[in-house]
């Protein structure tokens, strides 16, 4: 059975950590960095500004996410000198969560304090074969405002840095393995480019947690010009939220459209490079009466000619305060079997995790509603 992966997260960090010098005769004080938000390149950089040689990169992504490592002191390949000064200059942060949900159907919900009082969920789900997809944030709270998003209804926050993208992964392998990423949860990815990138490229170190390009999958409303430099800069796969047949409709929906209407967005998805075998996955929530008839289904064929692509249906997902309606299920059926007979390959997909919330944006709405998770609260910083 084929498991949707629709989730949502919050998060707030702020991992540079100031240390203080105490006297004026002192040098001027040093901030110690995350090691977490470099990119190994910046890694390697790092370290030769040590005077150290480039393979001690390898021996540090190794015992970071290779072995979940965050102490210098047990990084035992690394000289007493080099462990001493990476401990004066530098920290790696952990992160415990501070809530975790289970659904009854496996999937598992956490929500993750970070310095700032900000929160950050992420979404483990169960999929077939044993398999684990880890759903994860790339910002808090989401600048494009889309009609149907309850994510978007809490505005832009900030970004995640590259630290508070992987640590939720970092965190939830803690609790068994996972073999697919997707860049789902709360925030627009291709709105916070740099970071994106800069944890991509830590997540398919080879030294460090090794992800093949096909395990993950980026999703995206559809910035265009980002699409392209993403494209450049990066293999990924690539999911697009489309959701509508028309510029009117998509402008209603999604207001990124009235900067890249479709046209401009279908030429980004043709020119994107893919990974070897890969298809562009759009993704189309069916909302009543909005996007669902069949003359939609028609439309949808004629945008998606000449593109590798693969379609998931996933019925609106009603919250309070949204006005629109799951379509009712005949429709649903029709809009897929009409695909299914053009040869468009069209997946089904059910939320999972319905009983926690486990939703964009969902779990954070809830929770504040009922005053557990607001920052004021005392709130205990993700450990480090
Ligand atoms: N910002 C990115 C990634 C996060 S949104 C993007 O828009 O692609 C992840 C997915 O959740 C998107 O496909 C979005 O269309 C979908 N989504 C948002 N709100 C939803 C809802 N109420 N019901 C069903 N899917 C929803
Ligand atoms: Fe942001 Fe994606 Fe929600 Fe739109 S659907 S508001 S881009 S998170």
């Amino acid at each position: 059975m084929r498991r949707t992966v629709v989730c949502f997260i919050r998060i707030t960090a702020a991992n540079l950590v100031g240390q203080k010098l105490l006297t004026n005769s002192c040098p001027p004080p040093i901030s110690r960095v995350d090691l977490k938000d470099y990119s190994p390149d910046e890694l390697v950089a790092f370290l030769s500004g040590l005077g150290k040689e480039r393979f001690r990169a390898g021996q540090l992504l190794r015992w970071i996410y290779a072995r979940g490592v965050t102490n210098f002191a047990e990084m035992t390949d690394l000289s007493r000198e080099l462990r001493e000064d990476l401990a004066a200059r530098a920290f790696v942060s952990d992160w415990s969560a501070e809530v975790v949900e289970t659904s009854t159907d496996g999937t598992r919900k956490y929500l993750f304090r970070l310095d700032d009082g900000q929160t950050v969920e992420t979404v483990r789900i169960p999929m077939e074969a044993g398999r684990t997809t880890l759903c994860v944030s790339t910002q808090v709270g989401c600048a494009m405002g889309c009609a149907f998003c309850l994510t978007g209804s809490f505005g832009l926050v900030r970004n995640l840095r590259p630290s508070e993208i992987v640590n939720q992964v970092c965190a939830a392998r803690k609790d068994g393995p996972v073999q697919n990423i997707v860049m789902m949860g709360m925030g627009e990815p291709l709105h916070n480019l740099d970071n994106v990138v800069k944890a991509l490229e830590i997540l398919y170190s080879t030294e460090g947690f090794d992800f093949g390009t096909r395990k993950i999958t980026l999703s995206t409303s559809g910035l265009v010009p980002e699409m392209l430099e993403l494209g450049r800069r990066v293999r990924v796969n690539l999911a697009v939220s489309l959701n509508a047949t028309t510029d009117a409709v998509r402008d209603e929906l999604m207001p990124i459209n009235r900067r890249y209407p479709l046209k401009e967005l279908m030429a980004a998805c043709r020119a994107y490079p893919l990974p070897p075998r890969g298809r562009i996955t759009f993704e189309y929530i069916l909302i009543r009466g909005v996007n669902d008839s069949l003359e939609d289904a028609k439309r949808l064929v004629k945008l998606l000619h000449g593109i590798k692509a693969k379609v998931n249906l996933i019925p609106f997902n009603e919250h309070e305060g949204s006005v629109y309606r799951i379509p009712e299920r005949s429709a649903i059926e029709a809009f897929q079997v009409y695909l299914l007979n053009r040869d468009i390959v069209a997946v089904r997909r059910s939320s999972k995790g319905q009983d926690i919330s486990a939703a964009c944006g969902q779990l954070k709405g809830r929770l504040e509603r009922e005053q557990k998770l607001l920052p004021e609260l005392s709130p205990t910083p993700a450990k480090r």
